[in-house]
């Protein structure tokens, strides 16, 4: 077995010499082969036949719903979303999001089993709670949603939109895991970003969640951002700590404002300098460890007693586009503007333009955009970069058994790769099997890109990635 030895990632694993060695540009693997790989050369046929195969195979499905409206515009966001004061707006892409539901409940017929359900954007919560009462059962009334003991039904909640009531009505509705976009409780930080909520409000909220026994809270933190220091997020933290979310997401705040023109809005001589970013880091992160929460891997920490933290331990955590998850491999419906869906061995995203998406549904037509089939080999090195992610580590026989090759002969370049990790102490070689170190789990991407067949093309094209710490 190769799974987490122990759990916690300990204090000393973050330092700022190991960050700088290790810490490159790459993607973050919510898909393999990843979105640059789609091509508009993908049909609508090419969809229907992953759709006919999917119906024959029945794994069960997962439903994303993409809610891109938002009230106001924080300048670091670099999400697919739209804002707008305008009523009018939001309750027009309503009206066409559950023309799609319709559609795609009768391409998937309406007695599968939905296991997972989550709501993004945007901000959903943007919407009052009559609409998303709507949007709940005009998708409770086209899918099989099974009951919310078993299903893992969450949404993104921007705290400036909701109150305890509208968290209760969530609840009833039923959810069962809330993310709370925190990102900084650092008054000035929040200025300098546009997105200003108090720490009160957000202890209100939690204490709400509580009472309602949502059974898991997420908060998003973002580091790197204008006027942060060390001193001012480990006082974030501290205040994150004393909350107790069972969840945690601490992202890298990447400025690219030639990419995304709201970037330029930030004071650009506050944003903490390469060094003081990863002094932020590592900081943040032993602070988290040694609260007790877990490293999960890709900027996720847990409790332990959390969901995701067990099944790791237990070898069964998976990852979709909806990030880490418990939820077994499923077929992803993407609904809404953008939304991607994995059907069978296709991914496809709807069309990003909301005039598009509306005029297409408008037609009866269906709003694909861009999509691709995975070959035989796309599949074998999804199956190893999964496993890296998800399960610590690879057994080579278990990839030999699924797919009838001979894994070093396959690999035949990628295990000299593998040898050079070994040797740098982020994997441990027992027999033929592959574990991630402690060290090696804070850069599992790093050991994932040797697996990825289309990296140094996309790196030859100049394409920009995150980087992996
Ligand atoms: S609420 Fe979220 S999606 Fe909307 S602008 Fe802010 S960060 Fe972006």
């Amino acid at each position: 077995m190769y799974l987490v030895k122990g759990g916690a990632t300990r204090p000393s694993l973050w330092d700022s010499e190991f960050i700088r060695q290790h810490d490159v540009p790459g993607p973050r693997y919510t898909s393999y082969p990843t979105a640059l790989q789609f091509h508009e050369e993908f049909t609508r046929q090419d969809y229907l036949d992953a759709v006919a195969r999917s119906n024959a195979g029945r794994k069960p499905l997962s439903i994303y719903v993409h809610l891109p409206f938002c009230q106001s515009l924080c300048y670091y966001c670099a999400c697919n979303k739209v804002i707008t004061q305008s009523e009018d707006k939001k309750r027009q892409y309503l009206d066409y999001l559950i023309k799609e539901i319709k559609q795609k409940a009768a391409e998937f017929g309406t007695d599968r089993p939905v296991f997972q359900m989550h709501w993004g954007g945007g901000t959903p919560t943007y919407y009052g709670e009559a609409e998303l009462t709507e949007l709940w059962y005009q998708i409770g009334r086209h899918f099989h949603l099974v009951d919310s003991d078993r299903g893992e039904y969450s949404i993104e909640i921007d705290p400036r939109t909701i109150n305890s009531d509208k968290l209760g009505l969530l609840k009833g509705l039923g959810f069962n895991r809330i993310s709370l976009g925190i990102q900084d409780f650092d008054p000035r930080v929040q200025q300098a970003i546009n997105r200003v909520q108090s720490t009160e409000q957000i202890a209100e909220l939690m204490q709400a969640a509580r009472s309602y026994q949502y059974r898991s809270v997420n908060f998003d933190l973002i580091y790197g951002l204008p006027y942060q220091s060390v001193r001012s997020v480990t006082t974030t933290i501290e205040q994150v700590i004393a909350l107790s979310p069972d969840r945690i997401s601490l992202f890298n705040y990447a400025h690219l404002p030639e990419r995304f023109k709201s970037q330029g809005l930030l004071p650009e001589e506050a944003l903490p300098a390469a060094d003081e970013k990863l002094a932020i880091l590592c900081a943040a992160s032993n602070q988290l460890v040694d609260a007790g929460y877990v490293y999960i891997g890709m900027d996720h920490f847990a409790k332990p007693s959390d969901e995701l933290a067990q099944a790791q331990v237990r070898g069964v955590l998976h990852r979709n586009f909806q990030g880490y998850t418990t939820c077994k491999e499923a077929d992803l419906i993407g609904l809404g503007v953008s939304a991607i869906s994995l059907i069978d061995n296709v991914y496809c995203q709807n069309t990003k333009s909301i005039t598009e998406y509306q005029s297409l549904l408008e037609q009866g037509q269906s709003p694909l955009l861009a999509g691709v089939a995975l070959t035989g080999d796309d599949e074998i090195r999804r199956a190893v970069i999964m496993s890296f992610l998800c399960r610590n580590g690879l057994e080579p026989a278990e990839v030999e058994a699924d797919y009838g090759i001979d894994f070093n002969d396959y690999f035949r370049c990628e295990m000299s790769a593998l040898a050079g990790f070994v040797e740098q102490g982020l994997l441990e070689q027992e027999g033929r099997d592959y574990q991630l170190t402690p060290r090696g789990r804070l850069v599992v991407r790093k050991i994932c890109m040797a697996f990825d067949l289309y990296l140094p093309e996309h790196m030859k094209q100049g394409r920009r990635f995150s980087r992996v710490l």
